[in-house]
């Protein structure tokens, strides 16, 4: 159980000018950044490899205005990302968090790429849901392994400590929230006590705790939790024990595409490239080119909690570029039938339901028609055989509400002041999507991990050089 105790001011084991909980892609770049600066950050890890929910996403970062996206020829820019992030969050996100990581992605990329290496490209054969241009930048195995394992080595070449196998229990504080350090704790029961001069919170959201995903996101109570079992919610803990303003603690990015019983992430470009998505009758119940965040709950009303995934050829083609995806592959997740009357006998749904279903939407896609929905189709997503299905359940990828920061990570009080030395980024601080999962954005999730962390780990790095 985490706590909050008065600072003794005495007693600590060590000291460290900066402490910075969490090693995911939020605490690397924090303490990168922090390097950079001249600063020499502790870092503290529950798992012996830092891996997180970082390295189970796609490790695509949405970023405005690269030099990946000029060479491609695309236009874009901060105030056009600023927008769109604003447009999804329904206009609840605070703005100049998201002005901030808006500006901040195109740099955070470029960072990445020229001072430590990273291979990104530009993801440009398919869009998400509400971006309106093409900025996802991937690493080549698109995973988000692949991301935090360039990041640690960055960080291992930098020579940052990283004390792997602690976890974070009671943090110490003044009565004024100063925080004076951290009690960890070792998996053989010991404990030692850690000063600090500032403390950055990068231990992500409360998606692995039950109890407050029970308490502040009940539709997804039940849910599949498809992030890092280790995000328990401390810095949530921790803040309401300080007195930290906690913000949009019931939104959270949700996903409508985990293969199921496998148990496998499905590109949503499978959607996006002109897939559809029937429940158990055969029969489509929903928008689901809206977002995959909000059709995780959409998914979860249907008969049995499930949905099938039905595409193309050429959209398993796109898809394949994901590992993921070719992992499902393997594991036989995927059904191929050359006609839908099959396909839909493989799938044990109603072969004329489904059957009306595909040629209504064939119909649309040749007229650039809306279903009954809302949705439109396009000409070019037009079905040849053969066809595909994957069944597919909604799940509760990662919490997006969090404490209340400014624009550099620096977390406010209840009465909107700032604690002295106190930071949070990436899944501990609140998000830009606003109160619900229709408001996350793709990729809300790695840039306010990877932009609020850097911003974050920077000023910490100059508030304590003062
Ligand atoms: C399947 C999946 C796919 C996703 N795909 C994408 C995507 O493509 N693009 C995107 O933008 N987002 C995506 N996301 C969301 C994204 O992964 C997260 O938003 C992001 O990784 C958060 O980074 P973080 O550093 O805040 O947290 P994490 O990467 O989870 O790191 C937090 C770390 O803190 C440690 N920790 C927690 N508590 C303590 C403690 N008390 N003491 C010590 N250590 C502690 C944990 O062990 C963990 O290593 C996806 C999420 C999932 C689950």
């Amino acid at each position: 159980m985490s706590v909050v105790d008065a600072a003794t001011g005495e007693g600590f084991d060590a000291h460290a000018p900066l402490l910075i909980v969490g090693a995911g892609a939020a605490g690397l770049c924090a303490a990168l950044a922090a390097r950079e600066a001249g600063l020499d950050p502790v870092m503290i890890e529950r798992d012996a490899v830092p891996s997180g929910s970082t390295a189970l996403s796609a490790g695509l970062i949405p970023a405005a205005g690269t030099r990946f996206q000029r060479a491609k020829g695309i236009a874009d820019s901060a105030e056009l990302f600023a927008a769109d992030i604003q447009r999804k969050a329904h206009g609840e996100a605070d703005p100049a968090v998201v002005g901030a990581v808006a500006k901040g992605s195109g740099p955070l990329v470029e960072w990445l790429a020229d001072r430590y290496g990273f291979p990104f490209d530009v993801v440009d054969n398919f869009n998400y849901p509400g971006h309106s241009a093409l900025r996802m930048h991937g690493l080549p195995s698109r995973t988000g392994r692949e991301l935090i394992d360039r990041l640690r080595s960055a960080a291992e070449a930098e020579d940052i400590v990283i004390l792997t196998g602690r976890v974070a229990g009671r943090l110490f504080a003044e009565s004024d929230g100063r925080i004076r350090g951290l009690e960890l704790l070792s998996g053989d029961g010991a404990r030692e006590r850690i000063g600090c001069d500032a403390l950055v919170l990068a231990c992500n959201g409360y998606g692995g705790n039950p109890e407050l995903v029970r308490r502040f996101i009940p539709e997804m109570a039940t849910a599949l939790y498809f992030g890092h079992p280790g995000n328990r919610g401390d810095a949530v803990v921790w803040g309401e024990a300080l007195g930290a303003q906690l913000k949009h603690l019931a939104a959270y990015q949700g996903h409508g595409s985990v293969a199921t019983p496998h148990n496998i992430l499905i590109s949503w470009a499978v959607i996006m490239q002109g897939g559809v998505q029937v429940n158990a009758e055969g029969r489509g119940f929903c928008d689901e080119s809206r977002g995959y965040s909000e059709q995780a709950a959409e998914v979860l009303r249907q008969p049995g909690g499930i949905a099938w995934n039905v595409f193309d050829a050429r959209i398993a083609a796109v898809a394949r570029q994901f590992e993921d995806f070719r992992d499902a592959e393997r594991a036989g997740a995927i059904l191929t039938m050359e006609s839908v009357a099959e396909l839909a006998g493989a799938m044990r749904v109603p072969v004329k339901a489904l059957m009306d279903e595909l040629a209504e939407v064939e119909i649309l896609k040749s007229m650039r028609g809306c279903d009954r929905y809302g949705r439109q189709f396009l000409p070019e997503q037009h079905f040849e055989p053969p066809f595909h299905a994957i069944k597919v359940t909604g799940a509760l990828f990662h919490t997006q509400g969090g404490l209340a920061t400014d624009a550099v990570g620096r977390v406010k009080r209840n009465d909107g002041t700032l604690f002295p030395n106190l930071y949070a980024a990436g899944g501990a601080a609140a998000g830009v999507s606003g109160t619900t999962a229709a408001g996350y954005l793709s990729g809300n999730g790695l840039l306010t991990a990877t932009v609020l962390g850097r911003l974050g780990g920077n000023a910490a790095a100059r508030q304590v050089a003062k």
